[in-house]
């Protein structure tokens, strides 16, 4: 048990309502939570906890990208992450959208462009907004924010550094790590000080011009999809497979789509070094077997080969928090690491899937188990998420591949097909890529993955993700009425099987 020496005075004094900050530089304050990291899962599990009624302190601190970005609170999600990227997704929506509107009856010049500047402003201002918003609500709900980098002393004491050096103490028997985590640069000369990463790109206030983007999985796909519906000549490097981990038909299909949207796709290769040649980058590159070499400039080269978290700072020995081999926090169903009272959730835990809503939850279930009695776990399986490339692909459950290795080619039956959207069709838009795959459990027709590639695929897979968390069958599915004339509607009128051979293209209503 922590001494409760402090006087209630002196927490007052620390300023428990002091709005955006509160230091103290002699004794340790003491709290009943402390969590060190102010994003998605750090902020949504302070504010649980305050909202039971508990004394909660909450450190975030942004270090500078190696070019100098740096945003304020609310973590990755809302700063450098979904928030922008879904904005700069939208915003290359309407630009498709507008060409579209010429067959919708609208006198829309031929050149439209973006103003890249006027639009960053607009993001920038947007996020700027959210970060207002959660200062405003830890200080509505009394949790203590410090602008201070938090690292262990021992497994009940943190410490937090402020940017100018002044560092503060803070007690308590429950502390939660949720610091996320930063994108990870390939061991090249020239990757930290001339390229940029996720971190930065929506922070750049001058337009990024021709860029090539190095990584193949969500983060890389998503930026070159944006960049290019943006007007930027853009290319994605791409070493072996895209999107590892997804369903390999609709992984290629995405990326079939993002070189007909005219996305110049290098697979195969890899940087081995960028060099600055007055305004350009020039990129040195070569294919996986080393049997081939070239060079291309381009203004701009964004990598997105991956993110670690940020635990190596923690001084985690102190506390006796393990780390797995990746440097995630070893946790256990209950979020629990290997030190009591310490534990950890979102993009910093081992084994979790690195997603806003699953850290948000996560966060919350954690909360109201340490102070409201709950025994209530999360669940990580059967989680949504979506890929918001151009034709944005959202994905529920197994994929083909993991069904298959699961249960046995005999085992499944694969239900798909390809489909035209309305909207598509009078605008003479290229429908070849809109493919839908549900994957039914043979036996039981229980609905075990589902994958939709088309406009909106991510409102659309939400409530189906609610049919198949209450253990919809293919039966099920197929007795709903569908909401004519929608993309959706073709999720519950699949028929063909793979199995059948025949031509899964939907004609007609
Ligand atoms: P974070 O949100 O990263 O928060 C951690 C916070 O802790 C940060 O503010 C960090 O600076 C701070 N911190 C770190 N160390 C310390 C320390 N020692 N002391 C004090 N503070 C510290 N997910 C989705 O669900 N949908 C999306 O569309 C989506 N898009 C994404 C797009 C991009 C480009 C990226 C990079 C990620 C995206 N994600 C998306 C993933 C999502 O952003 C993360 O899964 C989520 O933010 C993780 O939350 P977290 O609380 O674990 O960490
Ligand atoms: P990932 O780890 O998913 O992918 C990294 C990519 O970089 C892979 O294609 C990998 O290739 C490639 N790569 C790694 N090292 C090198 C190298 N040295 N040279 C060339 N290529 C390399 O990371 P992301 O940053 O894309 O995404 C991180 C997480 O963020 C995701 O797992 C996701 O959970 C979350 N996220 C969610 C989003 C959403 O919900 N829409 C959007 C963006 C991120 P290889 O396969 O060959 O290893």
């Amino acid at each position: 048990m922590l001494s409760r020496t402090l006087a209630p005075a002196r927490l007052t004094l620390l300023g428990r309502n002091a709005g955006r900050c509160a230091y103290s530089e002699t004794a340790a304050s003491l709290y009943d939570l402390i969590v060190i990291g102010g994003g998605s899962g750090g902020l949504a599990c302070a504010k649980e906890a305050a909202d039971l009624g508990k004394n909660v302190a909450v450190l975030d601190f942004v270090k500078p990208s190696p070019i100098g970005t740096k945003w304020d609170i609310g973590g990755t999600c809302v700063n450098v992450g979904c928030i922008p990227k879904k904005l700069m997704h939208q915003a290359a929506i309407h630009g498709h959208n507008l060409q579209d509107s010429k067959k919708y009856g609208w006198s829309v010049p031929d050149n439209i462009t973006n103003n890249w500047q006027s639009l960053s402003k607009s993001v920038q201002m947007h996020v700027r907004s959210l970060n207002w918003g959660h200062k405003v609500q830890l200080n509505e709900k009394n949790v203590t924010y410090y602008n201070a980098y938090g690292s262990f002393l021992n497994s009940n004491t943190v410490k937090g550094t402020t940017s100018e050096g002044k560092e503060i103490l803070l007690e308590s028997e429950r502390i939660v790590i949720a610091v996320g985590g930063r994108p990870r640069y390939p061991q090249i000369p020239g990757a930290k000080e001339y390229c940029m990463t996720s971190d930065d790109i929506f922070w750049k206030s001058e337009p990024p011009g021709k860029t090539l983007v190095i990584g193949g999985s969500y983060v890389g796909l998503e930026c070159a999809g944006f960049l290019q519906g943006l007007g930027f000549d853009t290319t994605v490097m791409i070493r072996s497979i895209p999107l590892r981990g997804f369903d390999q038909q609709m992984a290629s299909l995405v990326l079939d789509n993002m070189g007909t949207n005219g996305i110049t796709i290098k697979n195969g290769f890899v940087p081995t070094q960028v060099m600055k040649n007055d305004d350009t980058l020039d990129v040195e590159m070569q294919t996986v077997d080393g049997s081939a070499k070239e060079v291309s400039s381009y203004d701009t080269v964004l990598i997105a080969t991956g993110r670690d978290a940020l635990t190596s700072t923690l001084n985690l020995d102190s506390a006796g928090v393990k780390l797995s081999d990746s440097g995630k926090v070893i946790v256990d169903e209950c979020e629990r690491s290997s030190a009591n009272g310490i534990y950890a959730i979102g993009d910093a835990a081992q084994g979790r899937p690195e997603l806003t809503p699953v850290a948000v939850k996560a966060g919350k279930l954690l909360a109201q188990r340490l102070f409201a009695d709950s025994d209530q776990l999360m669940d990580y399986t059967v989680i949504p998420t979506t890929v918001f490339t151009p034709l944005e692909y959202g994905s529920v459950g197994l994929s083909e591949e993991a069904a298959i290795s699961f249960y046995g080619e005999d085992e499944i039956e694969v239900y798909h097909a390809f489909y035209k959207p309305l909207e598509y069709a009078m605008a003479e838009r290229d429908s070849s890529h809109c493919y839908i795959k549900a994957i039914a459990e043979r036996g039981s027709g229980k609905i075990i993955g589902m994958h939709l590639l088309g406009p909106n695929a991510g409102e659309v897979l939400q409530g189906f993700a609610v049919a198949m968390r209450c253990g919809v069958t293919y039966v099920q599915l197929s007795s709903v009425v569908g909401i004519h004339p929608t993309c959706a509607e073709e999720i519950v009128k699949l028929h063909f099987t793979k199995r059948s051979g025949l031509d899964p293209t939907v004609t007609g209503c």
